[in-house]
């Protein structure tokens, strides 16, 4: 897949329907169940290829570099199984993407250029992801099916079966996304399955100072961008689902929230009309299925596990480690820390904002994070050296 399959256009040429039919009817879909015969029961007006609107990582794009002629091949293919009288190949604008281009126009395919699929325009088409067309186009060379994903920013592919870490380096990893949804490191020994890697297919890791909370949060207001506004419940329930998971951070959120985002994530999957209300869902409720010892560390207990939130957080001058430079006064954007050359830096935590600034700067690493008690700090400025516990 990773490859281009030019053979794969030269043999969809030459096959009769039925011929492609027999060869590429178990063919799997991305982002949705079933195989690409399960589709053929209802006639389409045309055949989409095309990214998922909720790919916000944008990583399977490459694959238009890499395998154009296996895109267009498969695109052909399904285009003459179904009958449709058009196919249609979506290509993100301004993006290049030149040898797919040329090669789907030589094969008579229209080309539109365009970042989002309005999927009620399009609902008597058949859409199918780039990574499908790809698969397909395997398919018709006679090579086994592979699912294809990008790993840390790395694209490779996995075979189906084999389990999802088998395609990920050792190390230390708390949570996988996949897509959009957050599984506990579990998943990895899971066998790879393609509604497994629904609407982009990519797998990120986290280690264990990452807050999952957060990482939910950024990855709701990446789809936020992606979102159209035309269906109500796609429109609000990322808002509110923005709105709860930042409050979570925050520590300003009540014990009733997590109730009420699983009941608009289950309410949202299946009212939205597009893979973005999809995904959306998909990730909220994943973060409250598999990380609700996280969130209730937030909420109840007031902790963040990864010691990431800085509204669970203090910031202090460890004492015995200042030097009295007075970098971090420098940098402070709040202008709250008090010191002179020579003498320990004191903060302010009532304006500390924790923004950390300080602590990137601080030569003697002496600016210390900490969710746990503060020990006991000068009172007074004091020279560097002369503070005693
Ligand atoms: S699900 Fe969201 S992004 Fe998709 S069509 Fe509806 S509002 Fe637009
Ligand atoms: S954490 Fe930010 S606001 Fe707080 S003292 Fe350091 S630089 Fe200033
Ligand atoms: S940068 Fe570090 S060593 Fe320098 S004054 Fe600030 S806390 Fe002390």
């Amino acid at each position: 897949m990773l490859s281009d399959n030019r053979e794969a256009l030269v043999r969809v040429k030459s096959f009769s329907p039925d011929k492609i039919r027999e060869l590429v009817s178990c063919a799997y879909l991305y982002g949705k169940p079933g195989t690409l015969g399960s589709l053929l029961n209802r006639p389409y007006r045309a055949v989409l290829g095309a990214l998922y609107n909720a790919d916000t990582d944008g990583e399977l794009s490459r694959l238009g570099e890499m395998n154009p002629h296996g895109i267009v091949a498969g695109l052909s293919a399904a285009a003459a199984l179904c009958g449709a009288g058009e196919s249609v190949l979506v290509l993100p604008s301004g993006n290049g993407f030149t040898q797919l281009r040329s090669a789907a126009e030589k094969a008579g395919i229209t080309v539109a250029d365009e970042d989002f699929i309005d999927c009620r325009a399009h609902a008597d088409d058949l859409l199918l992801h780039w990574a499908a067309l790809a698969a397909v186009a395997d398919l018709i060379i006679g090579e086994p099916q592979r699912i294809i994903t990008s790993v840390n920013s790395r694209l490779t592919e996995v075979m189906p079966g084999e389990p999802v870490g088998s395609v990920m380096a050792p190390g230390d990893v708390k949570a996988v996304r996949i897509g959009a949804s957050y599984y506990t490191p579990s998943v990895m020994s899971e066998p790879a399955r393609a509604e497994l890697f629904a609407a982009g297919g990519v797998i990120k890791t986290y280690g264990s100072d990452c807050c999952i909370v957060q990482a939910a949060y950024e990855q709701i207001m990446r789809l936020r961008k992606r979102c159209c506004g035309k269906c109500l419940m796609c429109r609000e329930g990322l808002f509110q689902f923005g709105e709860i998971l930042r409050e979570i951070t925050k520590a300003s959120s009540n014990p009733a929230e997590p109730a009420l985002a699983k009941e608009i994530g289950e309410a949202l999957a299946p009212a939205a009309h597009c893979s973005v209300g999809e995904a959306a869902a998909e990730c909220m409720l994943t973060v409250l299925e598999n990380f609700s010892s996280e969130l209730d560390s937030h909420i109840k207990k007031k902790v963040c596990p990864a010691a990431q939130c800085a509204a669970f957080s203090a910031v202090y001058i460890d004492p015995m480690k200042c030097c009295g430079c007075g970098d971090c006064i420098a940098v402070c954007p709040e202008d709250c820390i008090e010191g002179k050359p020579g003498y320990i830096s004191m903060i302010d935590d009532v304006v500390c904002t924790k923004c950390g600034k300080c602590a990137e700067v601080c030569p003697e690493g002496a600016v210390v994070r900490t969710q746990s008690r503060i020990p006991r700090l000068p009172d007074r400025l004091t020279k560097a050296g002369r503070f005693r516990r």
